[in-house]
């Protein structure tokens, strides 16, 4: 049988057509394998019906057992998802990510911080409970990536709820793996499937999908002030962790070799990447110089004025006046901004450090990378002035260092931030080398703060009248 060309062209033509309509009639499943979903909406319906299983088939020390569970095996593969996260990234330190992996690892809190309050009294017995939200919408940052689902996986999931992930689109591939890795895991000890769940390939458009869902009760984000604010202008309830600027001061009567060695070790920590590190430091004249010398003796580099200005030209970009980082160097090793401008042979330089005046952008501006300015101020009060402009009302971190009570309660005051460390790095703030239990969800904004289990849970009441149970 001889076809011309035009014949098959038609033919081809036809066949496609029909397969078209056969799968408008049909649309294919995109379905999901070990929680990680193509399209969001089978992730929210899969969540939904675990949620509903979660509640009824599962009790409390079955949340205990899956929770003991996913830390063993989170800390099995500590170092291979910090390895990922750094690769896929490109931003941070290997050996700081594995600190911060094991620390929402140990450090957050599972059912044990679901508080139940109860009245006894002539009228009756009342108790109320923290109850599961329901299906969570939860929005991750390319900061702390696989840190932050394996701390909103054990919170939320400890509080009765399921997790419907949208995560960085730079951090794609580590989140997957790390999601799978504790989808397996719940499963494995008797879990419902899809307890956690996301869409292989994030995108703004499931962000609207997710927060648009009936099925979605809550919405967790965390990361920039743009995505806390699309969150909230949604209308769907929010717990939101947006982006801090953290300052620290240093006052006459701070132990100064200690300030240098905390704020070098905070400022330096995966590079400046978490958004609770120090950014900024006001310090009293008297003490500049005894400061700047300590902290080169931890191993800063010192900036002049000239090098400064040749970082800011590559690492901020200039919008008509207003400055913005240049994502490209967010998180990179201070030996990198070194090279860039023609200083070589540091490769072991954690931070830099420069004089600037409180104007410069890497003071106003959240930079996430290892380059600390240092404004030097006449008064204490002119160092609380400042510190509170560049903090920028995001209410997020600050420290301190003094050794007078009163000034740590004034700074304490007027800054307001949700975390306040005194005379230590911002780290110790979130349980990192301090008391405390830690989360790589700090919400400021909706007032949430230092988020566990209980932040995601919603209070409800049980009242048993006239003396019912009462044993007294
Ligand atoms: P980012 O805002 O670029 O991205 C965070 C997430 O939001 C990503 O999943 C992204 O895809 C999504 N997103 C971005 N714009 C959005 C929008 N308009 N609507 C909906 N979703 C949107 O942040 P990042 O660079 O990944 O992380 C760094 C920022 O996050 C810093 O500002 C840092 O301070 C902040 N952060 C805050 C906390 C906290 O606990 N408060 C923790 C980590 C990071």
């Amino acid at each position: 049988m001889n076809i011309d060309a035009k014949e098959i062209e038609l033919i081809v033509q036809q066949v496609l057509e029909n397969i078209n309509a056969e799968s408008l009639k049909f649309p294919r499943p995109c379905g999901g394998e070990d929680g990680v979903f193509e399209c969001v909406e089978e992730a929210i319906e899969a969540s939904y019906q675990a949620q509903r299983r979660w509640v009824k088939e599962y009790n409390l020390e079955d949340r205990k057992r899956i929770i003991a569970a996913i830390r063993t095996v989170s800390e099995e593969h500590a170092k291979e998802l910090a390895k990922m996260v750094r690769d896929e990234t490109g931003m941070g330190r290997y050996e700081d990510k594995v600190q911060k992996h094991l620390a929402v690892i140990r450090k957050t809190p599972g059912v044990e911080c679901l508080v139940t309050d109860a009245v006894s009294g002539d009228e009756g017995l009342m108790i109320e409970e923290c109850a599961p939200f329901g299906v969570i919408g939860a929005i991750t940052p390319s900061t702390n990536p696989t840190e932050t689902i394996i701390n909103n996986t054990i919170s939320m999931i400890a509080g009765g709820n399921t997790v419907v992930f949208n995560v960085h689109p730079g951090a794609k591939e580590c989140c997957a793996y790390c999601l799978r890795l504790l989808h397996k895991t719940i499963v494995e000890n008797g879990g419902p499937a899809n307890l956690i769940t996301m869409q292989r390939n994030p995108s703004m458009e499931a962000v609207n999908k997710i927060t648009a869902s009936p099925r979605i009760r809550l919405m967790a984000g965390t990361g920039g002030m743009g995505m806390v604010d699309a969150l909230l202008r949604s209308g769907k309830k929010t717990i939101g962790a947006g982006a801090g600027n953290p300052p620290v001061i240093v006052d006459d009567t701070a132990d100064i070799a200690h300030a240098a060695k905390e704020i070098y070790r905070g400022a330096s920590f995966d590079n400046n990447l978490l958004c609770l590190a120090e950014k900024e430091v006001f310090v009293m004249e008297s003490e500049a110089e005894q400061l700047i010398d300590a902290l080169q003796k931890e191993g800063a580099f010192l900036l002049d004025s000239r090098q400064m200005e040749a970082v800011t030209a590559f690492a901020m970009v200039n919008k008509g006046g207003s400055f913005q980082v240049n994502k490209k160097w967010v998180g990179k090793d201070a030996s990198l901004f070194l090279e860039e401008i023609g200083i070589h042979g540091h490769k072991d330089t954690r931070l830099l450090i420069c004089e600037t005046d409180s104007g410069h952008p890497f003071v106003q501006v959240e930079q996430l990378m290892p380059v600390l300015p240092i404004v030097r101020c006449r008064t204490f009060e002119e160092c609380v002035d400042l510190a509170v402009s560049a903090e920028g009302g995001n209410r997020h971190t600050s420290s301190i260092f003094s050794k007078n009570v009163d000034r740590m309660t004034v700074f304490g005051k007027e800054i307001e931030t949700t975390i306040y460390t005194k005379n230590g790095a911002t780290l110790r703030g979130i349980g990192i080398g301090g008391e405390g239990h830690t989360t790589m969800t700090i919400a400021g904004p909706t007032g949430e703060g230092l988020t566990c289990a209980r932040s995601f849970t919603r209070r409800r009441r049980c009242m048993l009248s006239e003396g019912g149970l009462r044993i007294i």
